[in-house]
């Protein structure tokens, strides 16, 4: 597939071949092999250290992998530097520009897009509608909820409008409320055509909102399915949804 077909293109699969990374003794992935569709919504799951962020780190080209390969359609991503792969991210620790406004926050990333003017602002608004925050875009980031930010943080990936959008605990310390927030926007973002891989703590919704969801445990995948046949796994209601055997 030529770059020119992949620009056509709304969402992209991503292929995962045999996947290593260590740190001195710790294996972070070992021998990790997904296949992602495009325009798939998936649910990683795994306790803390077991390599998720290391994962998605990986994907965006932070991380460079001691083996294996990273494939987005048919293109080897696995040297591409990250600015190159055209893809969105939020970060676990996310972080806006608390006296920046929103709009200003979201545009950041957009400075060399070449795009005019008129048609940045139109997608500012776009992206403002997107997380439903039209109304706020002349609000200090530091006047917002942390639900708030955290959209904005997202709607910063979202409106480059990714092929592939990577989120690392999104809803990481924030409130009920907030989370149930976090999750309407991520289910908008399903019925969207991007390729979204999520890391969740909070399984239940995370697993609901999902086509599939793969477990990481010490840097291994140790099971994979719909996130219905996940939601049914006995493992998996007792290790992350408290149900007792
Ligand atoms: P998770 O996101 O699932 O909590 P991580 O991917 O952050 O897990 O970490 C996986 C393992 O790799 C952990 O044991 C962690 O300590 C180790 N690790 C991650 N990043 C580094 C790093 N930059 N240097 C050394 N060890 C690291
Ligand atoms: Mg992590």
């Amino acid at each position: 597939m030529s770059n020119t077909e992949h620009e056509n293109q709304k969402s992209l699969p991503i292929g995962i071949k045999n996947l290593s990374k260590s740190y001195g003794d710790v294996y972070a992935l070992e021998d990790v092999s997904l296949d992602i569709k495009a325009g798939e919504f998936i649910t990683l799951l795994g306790p803390s250290g077991s390599g998720k962020t290391t994962l998605l780190m990986t994907i965006a080209g932070f991380v460079s992998p001691d083996q294996g390969s990273i494939y987005f359609g048919q293109q080897e991503m696995t040297m591409t530097p990250p600015h190159m792969r055209g893809l969105g991210m939020v970060f676990q620790n996310y972080a806006i520009f608390p006296h920046m406004d929103v709009r200003g926050n979201i545009a950041f990333g957009m400075r060399k897009s070449g795009l005019s003017k008129t048609e940045l602002n139109r997608r500012i608004d776009e992206t403002l509608e997107l997380i439903k925050l039209q109304g706020y875009g002349k609000r200090s980031a530091d006047e917002l909820s942390g639900g708030q930010r955290q959209r904005v943080a997202l709607a910063r990936a979202l409106i480059k409008q990714p092929k592939v959008l990577l989120l690392d605990e999104p809803s990481l310390g924030l409130a009920p409320m907030v989370v149930t927030e976090i999750f309407r926007t991520l289910r908008a973002l399903r019925d969207d055509e991007t390729t979204i891989f999520l890391v969740e703590q909070n399984a239940r919704r995370a697993l609901q909102v999902a086509d599939r969801g793969y477990v990481l445990e010490r840097g291994q995948i140790t099971l994979e399915g719909t996130g219905q046949h996940l939601l049914d796994d006995e493992k998996i209601q007792q290790t992350y949804l408290g149900k007792r055997a």
